[in-house]
Order: C-alpha cells, then sequence, then structure tokens
C-alpha cells in the first residue's frame, strides 16, 4: 500500500529504487528534488493505463511535485495520450488547486490540454472552454495553440466562432504561420458556407506546399464542389507543385463526383510516374473511382493487386459491381470476404443487398438480409429495409413488398413507399398506385417527385384530365421540377447539358445530329414512349420534348467530336427515363457504340441495343 492506493509490482519496485537511490545521493537539496523530478518523468514516460496514472499522480503529491512545470507538463501529456486529459485537467484547474501554481502554467501546458480536447469526440467546446481558460491566466497563445483551436472550430462546423478566432489569430500575428493557414482552410472548408473564405485564406498565401493545396481541393470535394475541385488541382499543376498522396485521394473523390474517368486514369499514372506512395486510402480511393466513372473491371484488378485491403476496399467493388448490375459477382466477392474472416459492416450489407436487388437475387436477398443480426449482430437500419423492399420491388413482388413494410419494426420512410409506388406502376397496380402516392403527397407536400409519381400513373391509366390536375396543384404551391442535366468528359474537359440546352457553340450541329439520330432509330422500330413525359410540357410538344432531353444532347454532341466506335460514357443527375432508355438502346445497335450512362440510382450499359440493366431500373 502506499497512499491508500494499491501499487502495481513495477511502480512500487521503480520507487523504492528512487527513494533508495535519493538516500544514497543526498549532497544536497537541489539534487534530491531533481532525481525525484526524474524519477517521475521516467514513470510517466512509461505509464500505459490510467490506474498508473492516478498511483503516479499519489506519487508526484507525496513527493511535493505538483508545482513542478516540467512534471506537470509530462503528466498532462500523459493523461491526453491515454485519452483521459479529463483527469488531468481537473487536478489543474480545480478551484481548490493553490493559486501559487498559476505561474507555472505556459503555452505549452494550455496547447496540451487544448490539443487533447479538440481531437476527442464531443469535446470541441471544452478546447475552446480551455482557449479562454488560458487567457484568464494571463497566458499568451503561441502559433502551435491555433491549429488546435481551428480543429476544434471545424468539428464544431460554426462559421461566427471561426472568424471569431481568426480575428484574434491576426491580432497576435500568426495568420503568416503557414500551418496556421492550412488548418484556417480547413476550419473555413467545415463551416458551410465558409468555403469563400477559405478561398480568400488560400488566395492570400504563398502556396509552398502541397499540403495548402490539398486542404482546399479536399474542401471544395467534400462539399461537392467537384468542377473546382479540378480546377485548382490543374492550376496546381501548371504551377508545377508535386501533389502528394492525400490530395491525389481529394481529386479522386472529385472525379468520382463527375464521373471524369479520363481524369480519373490520367490520376493513377501520375501517381505511377512520381511514384507517390500507394496508400490504403489511395488504393481505396483509385477502386471506388472507376467502378463509380464505369470501369469496373479495372476497380477489380486493382482491388486484387492490393496486398492489403480494409473493409472499404472490399465494399467498394462490391457497391461498383452491385450498381453495373453485375449482382451474381457482387453476391460471390461478398461471401469470399466472409470467409477470409473480414467482419462486413452495414455498408458492406446495403452493397451486397443492394446486388441482390439489381439482378433479382430474391432468395439470396432474404438471406443475407437475415444473417445480419443473427451472424454479425448487426441492428438492420432503415436502409437496409429500403434495399429489401426495393428488392421485392423489383421483382414485382409487390403484395410481398406491402407486406414487409407491414411488418417492419421502424416507420418506413418516404424513399421506401416511392419504391413501391414505381413497382405498382410497373405491375399495373395503379389503384394501389394511385392511393400510396396520394398518401405521400398528404404527409411530404412540398416534395415535387410525389407529384411526378402520381402524375405518371394518371399517365399511364391516360387519365390527361386528372394528370393536369396534379400539375395545376404543383404551380399553386409554387414547385418547380429539377432540371435533368448530363455530364460528359471529352479530351480532359467537362462538359454539362440541360435539358433543350442551346448553349454550346456547336449547337446547330448538335441539334441536327439529334435530327438524324430521331430518324435513324424511328427506322430501326423505335417509339417513342410519350406517357413518361415531364409534366410541365404541354401534349403538342411531347414527342419534340423528348429529343432534347440532357442525355440526347450529350450522345449528339461526343458522336460530333468522337471517332466512330468510341465508347461514350455519361452521367445524368436524375433517374434515366424511360423514352431515354428506350432510344439509347436503338442508338447503341443503330450507330454500334457502347454507351454507358450513370443516373441518380446505378449504371446502365447500353450495347448492340440492349441493356445491363434488362429494362428495369
Ligand atoms: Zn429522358
Ligand atoms: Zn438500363
Amino acid at each position: 500500500m502506499f497512499g491508500g492506493i494499491v501499487m502495481n509490482h513495477s511502480i512500487r519496485t521503480k520507487l523504492s529504487r528512487a527513494i533508495t537511490n535519493l538516500a544514497l545521493q543526498l549532497p544536497s537539496y537541489t539534487s534530491e528534488r531533481r532525481l525525484a523530478e526524474q524519477t517521475c518523468l521516467t514513470l510517466l514516460h512509461s505509464c500505459n493505463t490510467l490506474t498508473n496514472l492516478t498511483q503516479i499522480h499519489t506519487i508526484i503529491l507525496k513527493l511535493g511535485l505538483h508545482n513542478n512545470p516540467l512534471v506537470l507538463t509530462k503528466f498532462t501529456s500523459t493523461s491526453s495520450d491515454l485519452n483521459a486529459i479529463h483527469y488531468a485537467s481537473s487536478f489543474l484547474f480545480s478551484p481548490s488547486n493553490n493559486n501559487s501554481n498559476l505561474l507555472l502554467y505556459d503555452a505549452f501546458l494550455f496547447n496540451t490540454v487544448i490539443r487533447a480536447y479538440a481531437q476527442t469526440a464531443g469535446s470541441k467546446f471544452k478546447a475552446l472552454e480551455f482557449y479562454k481558460t488560458m487567457f484568464s491566466y494571463g497566458v499568451l497563445p503561441n502559433k502551435f495553440t491555433y491549429p488546435f483551436v481551428l480543429k476544434a472550430c471545424a468539428g464544431i462546423g460554426d462559421l461566427n466562432l471561426g472568424k471569431m478566432v481568426h480575428g484574434s489569430l491576426v491580432k497576435f500575428g500568426f495568420d503568416d504561420d503557414r500551418h496556421v493557414q492550412n488548418t484556417m482552410i480547413h476550419m473555413y472548408c467545415c463551416c458551410g458556407e465558409g468555403v469563400e473564405f477559405a478561398r480568400k485564406v488560400f488566395d492570400e498565401s504563398p502556396k509552398m506546399d502541397s499540403v495548402t493545396w490539398s486542404a482546399m481541393i479536399g474542401g471544395y470535394a467534400r462539399l461537392g464542389r467537384s468542377m473546382e475541385a479540378v480546377g485548382l488541382f490543374r492550376e496546381m499543376q501548371v504551377k508545377g507543385v508535386v501533389s502528394d498522396d492525400v490530395t491525389i485521394v481529394c481529386v479522386l473523390s472529385a472525379c468520382t463526383d463527375l464521373g471524369a474517368l479520363e481524369l480519373g486514369k490520367w490520376l493513377e499514372s501520375y501517381v505511377e510516374r512520381k511514384k507517390i506512395p500507394k496508400s490504403v486510402e489511395l488504393c481505396n480511393a483509385l477502386i471506388d473511382m472507376f467502378a463509380k466513372c464505369g470501369d469496373v473491371d479495372k476497380a477489380l484488378e486493382l482491388f486484387r493487386q492490393m496486398s492489403f485491403r480494409t473493409i472499404v476496399s472490399w465494399t467498394s467493388v462490391i457497391v461498383g459491381l452491385a450498381m453495373h448490375g453485375r449482382g451474381l459477382e457482387a453476391v460471390s466477392l461478398f461471401d469470399m470476404m466472409i470467409e477470409q474472416r473480414v467482419a462486413p459492416d452495414d455498408v458492406a450489407f446495403i452493397g451486397v443487398l443492394s446486388a441482390c436487388s439489381h439482378s433479382g437475387l430474391v432468395n439470396k436477398g432474404h438471406y443475407y438480409f437475415n444473417s445480419m443480426e443473427k451472424n454479425f449482430s448487426i441492428v438492420p437500419k432503415i436502409e437496409h429495409y429500403g434495399c429489401m423492399v426495393d428488392l421485392l420491388s423489383r421483382a414485382g413482388l409487390v403484395k410481398e413488398a406491402l407486406e414487409f413494410v407491414q411488418k417492419m419494426p421502424i416507420n418506413p420512410n418516404q424513399i421506401i413507399w416511392r419504391s413501391i409506388i414505381t413497382a405498382c406502376q410497373a405491375r399495373g397496380e395503379f389503384k394501389l398506385g394511385e392511393s400510396i402516392s396520394k398518401k405521400l403527397i398528404r404527409s411530404e407536400p412540398m416534395q415535387e417527385s410525389n407529384y411526378v409519381l402520381l402524375s405518371n400513373i394518371y399517365a399511364k391509366l391516360l387519365r390527361w384530365e386528372k394528370k393536369t390536375k396534379v400539375r395545376e396543384m404543383m404551380d399553386l404551391k409554387g414547385m418547380k421540377k429539377i432540371p435533368g442535366s448530363t455530364m460528359i468528359e471529352l479530351n480532359n474537359e467537362m462538359y454539362e447539358f440541360v435539358a433543350g440546352d442551346k448553349s454550346h457553340n456547336q449547337s446547330k450541329q448538335i441539334y441536327e445530329m439529334m435530327d438524324e439520330m430521331g430518324r435513324e432509330i424511328k427506322r430501326a422500330g423505335y417509339m417513342p414512349t410519350t406517357s413518361q413525359v415531364l409534366l410541365d410540357i404541354d401534349e403538342e410538344d411531347k414527342e419534340d420534348a423528348l429529343y432534347r432531353h440532357s442525355e440526347k444532347i450529350a450522345i449528339a454532341f461526343s458522336f460530333l467530336n468522337t471517332p466512330p466506335g468510341t465508347p461514350i460514357r455519361l452521367v445524368k443527375n436524375l433517374r434515366v427515363c424511360e423514352d431515354c432508355h428506350s432510344a439509347t438502346k436503338f442508338i447503341s445497335k443503330v450507330y454500334n457504340r457502347e454507351i454507358v450512362v450513370r443516373d441518380r440510382n446505378r449504371f446502365h450499359h447500353f450495347k448492340n441495343g440492349v441493356c445491363s440493366c434488362r429494362d428495369f431500373w
């Protein structure tokens, strides 16, 4: 026993040795203190549990070292390393603590406390609290204080708070420090509307290293401002700044969002050329990019070459295969993952369930869904229930889907209801579809897609007067449809077209090409699907308007600018409409082109007049 606390053997041995040494070499008071101090520092250095820490705390008090700056600082950093900063801070800043200690508190000590809180989940406000406490103790921040304070602000995501800290660091003259600038860029990017402030800091910084560029590019990529992320990366290349793996991961995520396969491939060769270390994160980002930009075989190849894989590597490739309608391969990969004893997480289950859904594997889907809780103790979330409803709906099992929803232990969300309505529409269960759509509109009156669903049902029933009423309802509520748009990458540039787009300087030729395409596919047997037409178009415009959907404009544009036979890859922001789907099938056959379209939900590989989704999407 020592000071009322049971001590473990090694500490007791070390301490008794220290005290013996103390007794042997006591030439003066100073060296005695020095030895005690060294002993405590050594003990703290090898301390690896909270129990050890409390024992050492007792020793510190016993030896009267509670006001020794070196010991206090080491004690604080050890607490921080043990994720127990609250232990040190409650002792350091307790009201009962001797005021004579206050003079010992310096910026280094505060930085340790602030850093520890900034790194602990749910403790960001505590970090800011200690930043304030620092001033009340008369301690001024140094240039190392601000990166931690800014990190806490980033975690909180409050722009005004961030601006205040920015103001004070300018006052202390730390705004020239590179590390401070980089964390400021990161902080502003994490504060919603702060990205313009981030850009301002970026523009004013000397940009000497890749970290600054990564911070800004990563900020744009995370906010979904992918065009800007890619643009800035190009600028970085022009300036001759060499990228590191972190920058590449950020740019790859922007490529994935844009569907920019060519740029993605270029990045892969850049990594090889510049011998950038291929971290697991970088490999995973490459796999995800290839899978989501339409080259799932390349994604698979990279996946197979990886010597060390994480759950993210597995899920990226499983989700990728699922999106491409290669459900059986996705499922066998999932099984292989389990065999290799990689524990699946809830994202992996979303991947495998959507693979079953897109490939009509109803029994397999049930099997995996049931195994979640039974074998892996993962409680299904609304997304997993959604996958199951989607699976049953796509398989045409509308009644089973409804029963499944009724038995669900959680409330179904709007996405689940919308899958059922789409299934009703596809299977001719119009009455049921109509009643669910009306319920949805009542519960979610400002969601325009609900009106579109109801309107499409009336169109299928040829109930034009009811369809017009829906349109009037939308007008009354001042709702507008999300404009459809399609992106295409050509010669290292991204082009975006909206429905009826005439902004491109090749516009005249594009529309001539579309007319020609229309004539050619009609000759081959294509019939326009007018019932699915956009709500805001008058009856007589229907057929004409269908020709102007953005994917058709993008296809015509790429026909004009690529040699015959080149595969075409498009990214559409909405679900592909029935008519565009049918037209693209004919176009792929008549013009002998492979056309890959990524829509909001999945990939469609059009080749020789058929689509990989087997007309179910
Ligand atoms: Zn369309
Ligand atoms: Zn398709």
